[in-house]
């Protein structure tokens, strides 16, 4: 197996949830922005999209992946990231886990 295919996988997995730590740190304080500070209506749509943009960006992320071995889809097989191994062929796909 390539190892640099499994390189690939772990920085996909910390991308991931990078930009989930982000995403949940950046929401909530966009809404208090809109919510208790006197924001003009184009950055309230600015930071609205910005939100949406992120959650959409996350499920590609997320989904995106396969199994180098077997081809099956990722996304579905951990909450977040990339699993440990693959549930379908059983595969270490990160090590150390
Ligand atoms: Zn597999």
């Amino acid at each position: 197996m390539p190892t640099n295919e499994l390189r690939k996988l772990r920085q996909h997995h910390n991308a991931t949830i990078g930009l989930f730590v982000a995403f949940w740190i950046f929401t909530p304080t966009a809404i208090v922005v809109i919510e208790f500070f006197d924001v003009s209506q184009r950055t309230r749509d600015a930071l609205i999209g910005t939100i949406f943009g992120a959650a959409i960006v996350l499920s590609l992320l997320q989904f995106s992946k396969r199994c180098p071995y077997c081809r099956a889809n990722l996304g579905w097989q951990a909450r977040l990231g990339i699993p440990g191994h693959c549930r379908k062929c059983g595969s270490i796909l990160r090590e150390g886990k």
